[in-house]
């Protein structure tokens, strides 16, 4: 038995592994999903094969709400939703972590008899799982606007609150290290650790949470490894180091992307609200703004044009009408791809998911390194609902908070056709350069609105 359990554990890892280098890609990342969910189950499967796992009708019972509840609730979820979603998911695993600590807690009588990794990595596991499980509340909340958005701060008494609560759980996991048994010490650490999870969250922006939630997650996987430790479980251990390690990268990326560190990003106080930049007075603060019968013609006798989805994109759910437009320049004999910022949208493959959602072909997506080269070959860059991935302040001036972050190479194009509904900033909060730029036409109005008025007009060219 011990050796079929070992041998679905290694099945199930390498489904892992193989389900998570599909997802690197847009047409691979279903294929992926599938198998690393495959992957889940086999795993699942040979847990339950362990002697004496417990009572059954409990299992059952539990097993059966997850699925009553995960499933309608992942068909149901709009795309732009997804961040909440993964919020909530990421939360209860943290939540379930940190209740498996407390079980084992009573289970063993406080630890007592186990070897010292074994009560490390449980405490461990119970601080970081409850930390996680409130933090990505709190995120969700956000994301969902159930709680504000804007930061909520305890001001200068913020850090030392944070490292009260911190000291507080650590002192009470030390005692119980030392052989203190009594059941309070660990409804202390749950406590201590959950109220930091709330205040350490609660000061962050509404617009951060994406990156916020990709931390809690791999804080999620760690303490799920350090259970899977505490536990003698090696699917949990593997497990939570792929989650753990997987979740670390994709926030470095996305920080990075960002041109931000993780530490600024946590500390709070960017997005959501306007920051004042210094424009110098040499800019021509001039807009052009252009009708969609102008837009039709400029772009129908285009050679090559690029698409810049965004955020705005997202919003309006317009990526079906993009579609058909760039279809039908594609009949006029025009070439057209699409330039994706890593970071466009709100969360990391949002433009990705969109598109390949509107079936729109995966060799025109092209990443952002890939296209910059191409803009200055370009005749029309159509930017839809993208904003800041867009502003060349990010390449020219060294006071704008987002200077340094990678941007579209949109100015070197040719001409340039924006659409959005208004001067209204994105998410840094800063006005963008390319929309005084004397090349640039703004085309206002809500994205899927104006693209399906610019197809009309594009039909009777
Ligand atoms: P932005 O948030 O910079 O801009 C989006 C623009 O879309 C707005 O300026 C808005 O202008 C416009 N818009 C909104 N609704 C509509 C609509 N219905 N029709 C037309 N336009 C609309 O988006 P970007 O994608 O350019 O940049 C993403 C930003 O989000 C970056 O700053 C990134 O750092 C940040 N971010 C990204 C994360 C990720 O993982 N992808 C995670 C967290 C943050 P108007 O109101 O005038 O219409």
């Amino acid at each position: 038995m011990i050796n079929l359990r070992t041998s679905l554990y290694i099945v199930a890892f390498a489904m892992f592994i193989y389900g998570l280098m599909g997802l690197t890609g847009p047409r691979t990342a279903v294929r992926g999903n599938l198998i690393a969910a495959a992957g889940m189950v086999v795993a699942i499967v040979a847990t339950l094969l362990t002697p004496h796992i417990g009572d059954w009708p409990l299992i059952i019972l539990g097993i059966g709400l997850g699925v009553l509840v995960g499933i309608p609730a992942a068909r149901q979820v709009k795309m732009t939703a997804m961040p909440q979603m993964v919020a909530l998911f990421n939360g209860v695993g943290g939540g379930a972590v940190a209740l498996i600590s407390w079980a084992e807690f009573r289970h063993s009588g406080g630890f007592a008899g186990d070897a010292a990794y074994v009560i490390v990595a449980s405490l461990f596991a119970t601080i970081i799982g409850a930390l996680s499980f409130w933090g990505s509340l709190v995120a969700f909340g956000k994301l969902q606007e159930i709680v504000p958005g804007r930061p909520i701060s305890a001001g200068r008494l913020q850090q030392p609150l944070n490292a009260l609560l911190l000291l507080g759980a650590i002192g009470c996991a030390i005692a119980i290290g030392a052989g203190d048994h009594h059941e309070l010490l660990i409804i202390g650490v749950l406590i201590f650790a959950s109220v930091l999870g709330l205040v350490v969250v609660l000061p962050i922006g509404g617009a951060d949470m994406p990156v916020v939630v990709s931390l809690l997650n791999a804080c999620t996987g760690l303490s799920a490894a350090a259970t899977g430790l505490a536990l003698n479980n090696t699917a949990m251990i593997v497990a939570g180091m792929i989650v753990g390690a997987s979740g670390s990268i994709l926030t470095d990326q996305m920080a990075k992307a960002m041109n931000r560190s993780i530490v600024s990003i946590v500390a709070g106080g960017f997005g959501g609200q306007v920051v004042a930049v210094a424009t110098g007075d040499s800019v021509d603060r001039t807009v052009r703004a252009t009708s969609a019968s102008d837009v039709a013609i400029q772009m129908a006798y285009a050679n090559r044009v690029i698409v810049v989805p965004g955020y705005g994109m997202a919003v309006a759910q317009a990526q079906h009408v993009v579609r058909d437009l760039a279809k039908l320049l594609e009949d006029k004999g025009v070439e057209v791809t699409y330039a994706i910022h890593p970071v466009a949208g709100r969360m990391p493959g949002h433009m990705n998911v969109l598109l390949a959602e509107a079936d729109v072909p995966y060799d025109q997506l092209k990443d952002m390194d890939d296209i910059n080269d191409e803009f200055a070959r370009t005749d029309v860059a159509l930017v839809v609902g993208a904003n800041d991935v867009t502003n060349p302040a990010a390449r020219n001036d060294p006071s704008s908070p987002i200077h340094g972050m990678p941007i579209l190479d949109v100015d070197h194009a040719k001409t340039v056709i924006v659409l959005k509904r208004s001067m209204n900033t994105g998410f840094a909060g800063i006005e963008n350069q390319l929309y005084f730029d004397p090349k640039t036409s703004m085309l206002f109005g809500d994205a899927k609105t104006m693209v399906g008025k610019v197809i009309e007009e594009l039909k009777a060219v």
